[in-house]
């Protein structure tokens, strides 16, 4: 058995990986893989449907906030994104808080005026500027809810009364949130809710059809929508392995039942970063993210043989990015709390030896 720390792509529950391994060689006793199996089938509607009536479910969306499964990753969503809500005149604010969101900024900037409204870069995005206002004139509020390469999080969402687009990738399901609050949300599956090469999109559908230019028809929303994100041939494995995991989310309890559990897990990790006198966290305390775990050593020396020892005993994936260094850990939701146990306990070895 190894510890899969990695953060992207990800640990899933084993019990996902057995069932979508099983469909790989028969899927349903139909004689055929699910790597082999038409899109248009009964059997895979069926998939489709319910992978979106579980994530309706279990982000409690209303009947307006319709459920995507797109191609081409998050990275496609940053231009995707303006493309369909912002005129080139029209501007959008942004928040600057980490790789991904300055990519957003970058990508918006072809169809709109993107302004930044709040950055931390200037701190290596250690921390979540709070003090920012959104001009009326915005047409939406873009933000990152969970900071992956740097380990923040807005524990708090900002308060708006524009609209608000947010990029989840590496924190979606994994807490409480009132998600109908936001007019997109979109995240890669990669991270907490499945196999890479399918993208989670869901859109407050009164915000589409709004922008004067011509929107090429597979960047167009509307017509995901209109066709249930079959327009072409969806990514079927990938959808496949969604539906497992949020299958396996619903019975855990589902968003409020795995918080619980990402919350004290969270909690055991940062409390021996604090502890430890080997280890310091890298960012503010109170942007802390649950989902992504970065600290450092005191001594920059260790590392090295820190990240060995972790090794050794099949720690996998927790050397940090290179833009922090150290070391992160990923707790996504199918990380289980002995693991991160197992963890702590390897971080009071190396501090006892
Ligand atoms: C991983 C990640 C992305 C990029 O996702 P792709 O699916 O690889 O394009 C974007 N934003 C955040 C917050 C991420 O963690």
């Amino acid at each position: 058995m190894v510890y899969n720390f990695n953060a992207g792509p990800s640990i899933l529950p084993k019990e996902v990986f057995e069932e979508a391994a099983a469909a790989v060689l028969n899927y349903n006793d139909s004689g055929l893989s699910i790597l082999e199996y038409g899109h248009r089938t009964p059997a895979f509607e069926g998939i489709m449907q319910e992978a979106r009536d579980l994530m309706k479910e279990l982000m409690g969306l209303d009947d307006n906030h319709q459920v995507l499964f797109l191609h081409g990753g998050a990275s496609t969503q940053f231009m995707q994104v303006p493309m369909n809500l912002l005129d080139l005149k029209e501007s959008a604010a942004y928040t600057d808080t980490g790789l991904w969101a300055a990519k957003a900024i970058k990508e918006a900037k072809l169809f709109g005026k993107p302004e930044i409204v709040c950055s931390s870069k200037d701190k290596n995005y250690s921390f979540l500027p709070k003090d920012f206002a959104v001009p009326n004139d915005s047409k939406y509020l873009h933000i990152t809810t969970n900071n992956t390469i740097y380990g923040t999080q807005w524990q708090k969402i900002p308060v708006t009364s524009n609209s608000m687009v947010a990029d989840m990738s590496s924190d979606i399901l994994s807490r409480d949130l009132n998600f109908n609050a936001f007019d997109l949300i979109y995240a890669g599956a990669q991270k907490n809710i499945g196999a890479a090469g399918v993208t989670v999109v869901v859109v407050n559908k009164n915000i589409l059809g709004k922008v004067k230019r011509n929107i090429p028809t597979m960047m167009d929303y509307r017509n995901h929508i209109a066709e249930g994100s079959m327009l072409n041939t969806p990514p079927v494995f990938a959808v496949y392995t969604c539906m497992l995991t949020l299958r396996w989310l619903k019975k855990q309890g589902g968003v409020k039942a795995i918080e619980k559990i990402n919350n004290e897990k969270a909690a055991l990790l940062y409390a021996e970063v604090d502890r430890n006198s080997l280890f310091k966290g890298t960012v503010a305390a109170e942007d802390r993210s649950k989902m992504n775990v970065c600290f450092v050593m005191e001594d920059g020396q260790k590392e090295a043989g820190f990240l060995q020892y972790a090794t050794d005993n099949k720690i996998i994936g927790i050397k940090g990015h290179r833009s922090v260094g150290g070391f992160r850990a990923s707790l996504y939701n199918a990380m289980p709390l002995s693991s991160v146990a197992y963890l702590v306990e390897l971080m009071k070895a190396f501090e006892n030896n």
